[in-house]
């Protein structure tokens, strides 16, 4: 790496934390509604010191707007950044130990609600993008940011909104957000994420509450969303809509020998949430291939009748659950969705309705794009240390529509650690990765301006 560049950067360092704790100091917390408009206005901004062509645009949802930005560079190949802006709520507020909107630094780290996910990644971005115009007097290649404030509450109208500034969003390749070394300090790339189908089932058997002795007659809502729930999974842990995997195309070879290379973190995890033991006892390699292939059919809540103190005997009128469906390719929402609705009609279950969210694709980008081999030589360059290719992150986001609709390949890698306590209190990011983020994203860009 240039040395004055390298130097710039780790003397800058302090301003870049700087431009990192103003950005955390603006709540913006989508499923609250909370400092959205205002965080979009600053990034706007922040983005604007640095000379790009900056807007915010609006979505089909108004609380919800992107932010765009460009500015051409030396070389016109366009280098694209996903960010989001939003981030989760804070709560619960008595766990922090500094406010979640106060960032604070102590012990090599700075602490504050999104300073990992995912104001960390994009103010170290901005850095690297100040260290380069101030080094060289402007870009190596030509930038381009799209930064939603909704991926927190699973992207609203985001796809849509792609799809309506294709020609705005041309480019060549993709940097998504996120990213983090791993359990050992190395550094990841990630080329993928799973799709997602979010559904709600509620059984309504009566138009109120009764007394539980008429269980005798009254249909009970309750055990009819059990009966329900419990023909869409095996013991095995089988899906069993019909159909659910017909889609699901195998892992590719390459895809495999990535995941084979990968270190598993299997006990760091189970001892990081305290699970004696894996499903089927998943261990080692078994455990991470299946962690990373395969969908999943998991309830995430369930509610009906009382469950306060003490007894009540009730019979409940309703019974609701969310349930949400992971999806690896080619599973699409929309297909599985009609085979979850067609499933329950077929096992006598009408009674069950269905609503479900806008879902998300899953996507995956070429092992051996020359990108992610430009992302990977880089960041061993940076890092000292030889990166993890990932074949597929097991979450989820809107990937698919850039990587399958603008037809970018698409690395994820940043500045985060396992153990950044991203969605939990005391969210925090490591200023030494920070550092070593804005430094990668910098060669990164110097390189690919080369072409
Ligand atoms: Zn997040």
């Amino acid at each position: 790496m240039d040395a004055q560049l390298r130097r710039h950067i780790e003397v800058h360092l302090p301003n870049y934390l700087e431009g990192l704790k103003r950005l955390c100091r603006q709540p913006s917390v989508a499923a609250q509604s909370h400092g959205v408009h205002e965080c979009a206005e600053l990034v706007r901004q922040m983005l604007q010191d640095l000379s790009f062509r900056a807007q915010v645009l609006p979505t089909r949802d108004p609380r919800y707007p992107v932010v765009y930005a460009e500015r051409a560079g030396r070389s016109p190949r366009t280098l694209l950044f996903y960010n989001h802006f939003d981030v989760q709520p804070a709560e619960p507020l008595e766990l922090w130990e500094s406010p979640p909107f106060e960032p604070q630094e102590r012990d090599g780290r700075v602490f504050a609600r999104g300073v990992s996910d995912d104001k960390g990644h994009l103010a170290a971005r901005l850095a690297a993008l100040e260290a380069l115009l101030t080094v060289q007097g402007d870009l190596p290649c030509t930038v381009k940011f799209c930064i939603e404030g909704a991926e927190e509450i699973g992207s609203p109208g985001f796809a849509e909104f792609v799809e309506e500034h294709r020609d705005l969003l041309k480019a060549d390749v993709c940097v998504w957000e996120g990213g983090s070394v791993d359990w050992r300090g190395d550094p990841e790339i990630a080329l993928g994420l799973k799709g997602i189908l979010y559904v709600e089932l509620e059984v309504r058997s009566a138009s109120r509450d009764s007394h539980s002795s008429y269980a005798t007659v009254v249909p009970n809502p309750a055990w009819r969303l059990v009966w329900a729930l419990s023909t869409l999974k095996d013991q095995q842990e089988r899906v069993l809509i019909p159909g659910f995997y017909d889609a699901v195309r195998p892992p590719t070879a390459l895809e495999r020998e990535a995941v084979a290379k990968m270190p598993a973190d299997d006990e760091q995890l189970k001892q990081e949430l305290g699970v004696k033991r894996f499903l089927k006892g998943l261990r080692g390699q078994d455990y991470l291939q299946r962690h990373l292939f395969e969908p999943t059919c998991t309830i995430c809540g369930m509610e009906s009748g009382y469950t306060g103190e003490g007894t009540k005997t009730v019979l409940p009128a309703t019974a609701r659950a969310k349930v949400d469906f992971r999806l690896v390719p080619h599973q699409r929402p929309e297909d599985i969705l009609e085979k979850l609705k067609a499933h329950l009609a077929a096992r006598g279950f009408s009674d069950v309705t269905v609503k479900a969210a806008d879902g998300e694709n899953p996507s995956r980008t070429a092992m051996d794009s020359p990108f992610v081999e430009l992302v990977r030589k880089t960041a061993r360059e940076v890092f000292g240390r030889e990166p993890v290719l990932v074949p597929t992150s097991a979450g989820s986001g809107p990937m698919y529509c850039i990587s399958e609709g603008l037809g970018l390949p698409i690395a994820s890698f940043g500045v985060g650690s396992p153990t950044d306590k991203i969605h939990a209190p005391n969210e925090n990011v490591q200023v030494a990765n920070f550092l070593k983020g804005v430094l990668h994203v910098a060669e990164l860009l110097v390189q690919f301006g080369k072409g």
